[in-house]
């Protein structure tokens, strides 16, 4: 009889650690698994979903006043914000109830607690003071948001983690930060009627982004009302009597807010999680340093997801926590593949991006043919909108393989997924030219683009 309670225990239920769990039970294994606040993880209870039920909800202004050019009259609108948190608490709420129906359908034994590590095979149980033994333990703990900690008054500010629970709608909002959850949620408080900025200290927004996109989306930014600061930072922020507050910054602006939110990071949630207890290593921004199998220098320690810093995406902490469990416990080994992952930002307007940036394109490939569409969407011919779409396929002239895709614009996110299938398969400019057009669609911009805008050489 083995000496150990579970062959399995994982710390942190979210993206990563639920699918490690039910996949290991289903082959078998004995698994438990510890959460500290609720199942689902950031993705389900404070990140992606909610996140998306924001957009949905802040597009509909502008749906509204695009209506007018199709002969509608929509009268007039107005804004709920506490109906809006009451339904998307109520449907995190069904889901999480889902995450744990899944959980106990599939044998997994649940612990509704803080946990952390005593030793390689001891995980130490806060709520009710429980150890337990297993044989393998994977840590799934996921990151959490970044704050400044030097910076005079930063208390005051609030991260994404409150963005989702705001007891009052904020007429006035500065965001910090040029990633995408920033984007995201500067469009999400400009699209439901706050007065927005977006405050970054690069040059540009969506760094790592090609250079084209982040340039167009800035600009379709400034053109729906958010002000975008880029190069200039906090130096301090100061609440006022009246309950409001003014952020000062390095280029002397003083920016007034009801909230400011910032969202400069997530830092790999490993604080007072046991590692050094049980020899864990870490890299210097505390990510756990794991193999391609997701494994960590103890033998018996496991890492997936946003903790391992690697990319800190839903779909990739789900198939990293896959293939874990079908190695250990469903002998089937494979490793989540992290290379031409197809990514959206629903920012607005939406990116979608597979592949290369043009940048890395060219210091690779030398050479590299961009071809690219820039154009007013068909419905905008009537909305009278002033915004435009971008679409941009990079091409090896020598192999004439697309290297990569991206698109600004309506449903770019829906297209982005399509397309990484095309792409994983090492679909050529041939292929793209050769398949038939859905006509009348934005797409079929993508293959009907016959001649390189330009040819770009390192
Ligand atoms: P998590 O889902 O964070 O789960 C970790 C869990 O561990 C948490 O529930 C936490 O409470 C628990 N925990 C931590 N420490 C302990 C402990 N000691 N004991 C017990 N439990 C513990 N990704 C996308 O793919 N698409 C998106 O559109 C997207 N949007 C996002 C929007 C926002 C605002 C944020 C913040 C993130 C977004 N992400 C998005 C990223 C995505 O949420 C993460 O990549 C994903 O949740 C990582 O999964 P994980 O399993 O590593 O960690």
């Amino acid at each position: 009889m083995s000496d150990f309670e579970f062959d399995l225990f994982v710390i942190g239920g979210g993206s990563g650690g639920v699918r490690a769990a039910r996949i290991a039970a289903g082959h078998g294994a004995r698994v438990g698994i510890a959460e500290e606040y609720r199942y689902g993880g950031t993705c389900v209870i404070r990140g992606c979903v909610p996140k998306k039920l924001f957009v949905y909800a802040s597009r509909f202004s502008e749906e509204f006043e695009d209506a007018a050019g199709f002969g509608w009259d929509v009268g007039e609108s107005s804004f709920n914000w506490e109906r809006l948190i009451d339904a998307k608490d109520r449907e995190i709420a069904r889901l999480e109830t889902v995450y744990r129906r899944n959980l106990e359908r599939s044998g997994v034994e649940m612990f509704d607690s803080r946990a952390v590590l005593e030793d390689e095979h001891t995980v130490h149980i806060l709520s009710d003071d429980r150890r337990v033994r297993a044989k393998t333990i994977l840590i799934a703990t996921g990151a959490t948001p970044n704050v400044d900690a030097d910076l005079p008054g930063g208390e005051h500010v609030i991260t994404s983690n409150e963005a989702f629970h705001l007891a009052d709608f904020p007429k006035r909002v500065v965001v910090a930060g040029g990633g995408y959850i920033a984007v995201e949620f500067a469009g999400i408080f400009a699209g439901l009627g706050a007065e927005t900025t977006l405050i970054y200290r690069g040059e540009e927004i969506l760094r790592g982004f090609d250079d084209d996109l982040r340039k167009a989306l800035h600009e379709e930014m400034e053109k729906k009302g958010i002000r975008v600061l880029c190069g200039d930072v906090f130096t301090s922020i100061e609440k006022r009597e009246g309950g409001d507050y003014v952020g000062h910054t390095k280029l002397g602006e003083a920016l007034e807010a009801d909230r400011i939110m910032f969202a400069i990071g997530r830092r790999p949630n490993t604080a007072g999680l046991g590692l050094d207890a049980a020899g864990v290593v870490t890299s210097a921004s505390g990510a756990i340093a794991v193999d391609d199998q997701s494994r960590t220098n103890v033998p018996s320690i496991y890492a997936v997801g946003d903790v391992t810093d690697r990319v800190n995406l839903t779909p990739v902490a789900i198939r990293e926590g896959h293939a874990f469990a079908d190695t250990l416990f469903g002998g089937k080994t494979w490793s989540a593949d992290h290379s031409m992952i197809p990514t959206a930002v629903f920012s607005q307007p939406e990116i979608g991006t597979v592949g290369m940036t043009q940048a890395e394109a060219v210091a690779k490939h030398g050479t590299v043919d961009v071809y690219r569409a820039h154009f007013r969407p068909m419905k905008h011919t009537l909305s009278g909108r002033d915004e435009k779409m971008l679409m941009k396929l990079l091409v090896d002239p020598a192999s004439d393989k697309v290297l990569g895709v991206h698109i600004l614009g309506h449903d770019a996110g829906e297209l982005a997924q399509v397309l990484g299938v095309a792409m994983r398969m090492g679909a050529t400019k041939a292929d793209f030219d050769a398949t038939m057009a859905v006509h009348p669609t934005a797409a079929e911009e993508l293959v009907t683009m016959r001649e390189p805008t330009e040819r770009v050489t390192a």
